[in-house]
């Protein structure tokens, strides 16, 4: 009998892996070598999600140039590092080093020039970048930026000994570091061990889900999800159940879509062209930030 979880936190009808993804071998930056998982094509399909980067490299040519000075605006980007160290420094005069374990909340709103650079010369560095949108009545609000060091990502672990680090949202009545009312986004990190497990987390049919394997695999309602590969979640049922037969690691990432037209230009993400036309001119103009 399971008595780690409250009836609310039960889920009986598990959501089906409607789709399999292959990332997208590519580079940004000054050359940061990179695999896009979430691309362009899907931003519709996984709206609030604009874009998610997974970056793992022991090589320091594939890392080392960066991310140097660059704007943003109308959405906000999260950084997860699971290993190496990365210094954040923006217009708003904010500055952080993310290290194994950390998580950088920024968002852009209307308008950041920031720097992600690298702040080692060997060993690995991997983690994820996220992008989530903003609703358009924020897109132009006030930048805001949020450090969380490894040790205060709030987590728990099942009674199965499933470990769940909770970088957003809500799981099993643990809070995770960042809340977004328009978006009720959940970012979760679930790190399966040696034997194996299996997790569930309830999740509304309306939300947009996915699952990104990143170590072993994973069985998401019969569909085995290998090693880099994204799973995009049906929108049915009342959650989502993960299981492993062995040691493996896995993002979970959902959010309540917007349903709002979606214009990219760049680094910058509004809702109509005339506004990508005026962030463009704004940032030449020296206005942006
Ligand atoms: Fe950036």
């Amino acid at each position: 009998m399971d008595t780690s979880t409250t009836t609310s936190s039960t889920v009986s009808q598990p959501r089906r892996a409607e789709r399999l993804v292959t990332g997208q071998p590519t580079s940004d930056g000054a050359g940061v070598k990179l695999t896009r998982v979430l691309t362009h094509d899907l931003q519709q399909r996984l709206d609030p999600f604009l874009m998610l980067d997974n970056f793992a490299s022991d090589d320091p040519n594939d890392y080392g140039a960066g991310f140097p000075s660059h704007p943003h605006r109308g959405f906000e980007t999260v950084s997860y590092m699971l290993t190496g160290n990365m210094r954040h420094k923006d217009s708003a005069g904010h500055e952080g080093l993310i290290t194994d374990g950390g998580v950088q909340w920024m968002t852009a709103g209307r308008g950041v020039i920031h720097s992600e650079m690298p702040e080692q010369n060997d060993g690995v560095m991997e983690g994820f970048q996220l992008w989530l949108n903003l609703p358009g009545k924020d897109k132009m609000c006030a930048p805001w930026y949020r450090d969380i060091q490894s040790p205060e990502v709030p987590q728990y672990t099942t009674a199965d000994g499933v470990t769940v680090r909770v970088i957003a949202g809500e799981s099993h009545g643990t809070a995770g570091a960042v809340q977004r009312e328009a978006t009720q986004p959940l970012y979760l990190d679930i790190i399966f061990p040696e034997g194996g497990g299996r997790f569930s987390q309830p999740l509304p049919a309306g939300h947009n889900a996915f699952t990104y394997v990143y170590r072993g695999s994973v069985d998401v309602a019969g569909t085995d999800v290998q090693r880099n590969r994204m799973a995009i979640l049906a929108n049915e049922g009342d959650g989502v159940t993960l299981s492993a037969s062995g040691a493996a690691r896995a993002l979970l990432i959902a959010g309540q879509p917007l349903r709002e037209p979606i214009a990219q230009y760049g680094p910058f993400v509004m809702n109509t062209r005339d506004e990508l036309i005026q962030a463009v001119e704004d940032f030449q103009n020296g206005r942006l930030a």
